[in-house]
């Protein structure tokens, strides 16, 4: 058994304690972190209180589909596609800081974190794993995540298209406003009170 160094060790609780402050469940820490599965509990039980929650991680991409949900993780993914391509990020260090990023614009607007950060991350598994794919709408010009292999032709995105129990809520305003480039065409979204 090799011996970790000090520093290194201390890099990994570092990124533990942060991840674990996101939200990251169990499951993620154990293969994101070099650190064993007890003092990744310990350190879990030390920071929330409580011991971390079992249960399954999401599975299905029907979620993401759903109309609010694909507005949030719509935004998520433009970020973070960012910090991999134009901020030059790898992965990990990418999803952190777009997920930060995304939770940071929401709360500025009021709005409700709708994403969570297992479900970000699952996100972009699916994403890896070629099961959703960005596609770019046909009237806003914005890139919204869709299902793999749907046809991207005459593709209308859930803002410009909301279902019309969307309609109750306040109706998401869309401005094609360069975010710090964050967002090429991205809407940016005032999602406070839409449900
Ligand atoms: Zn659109």
């Amino acid at each position: 058994m090799t011996r970790k160094s000090v520093l290194g060790e201390v890099r990994e609780v570092q990124l533990a304690v942060e991840l674990i402050g996101l939200g990251a469940r169990l499951q993620f820490l154990e293969a994101a972190v070099a650190l064993s599965r007890e003092r990744l509990i310990r350190l879990y039980k030390e920071l929330k209180g409580v011991s971390p929650p079992k249960g399954l991680l999401p599975f299905s991409t029907d979620w993401y589909m759903t109309w609010l949900a694909n507005i949030h993780l719509s935004m998520f993914y433009n970020i973070y596609r960012f910090m991999l391509d134009e901020a030059d990020e790898s992965e990990l260090p990418a999803l952190i800081k777009a997920y930060r990023l995304y939770t940071e614009q929401v709360g500025s607007q009021g709005g409700e974190v709708v994403l969570d950060f297992t479900r970000a991350e699952t996100m972009v598994r699916f994403f890896d794993s070629d099961m959703l794919q960005l596609s770019t709408c046909c009237r806003c010009g914005g890139h919204f995540v869709a299902h793999a292999h749907d046809n991207k032709n005459g593709y209308v995105c859930v803002l410009c298209r909301p279902p019309s129990r969307a309609g109750k809520a306040r109706k998401p305003k869309v401005a094609e406003v360069r975010r710090g480039g964050l967002i090429s065409v991205g809407p940016v979204l005032d999602i406070g009170g839409a449900v």
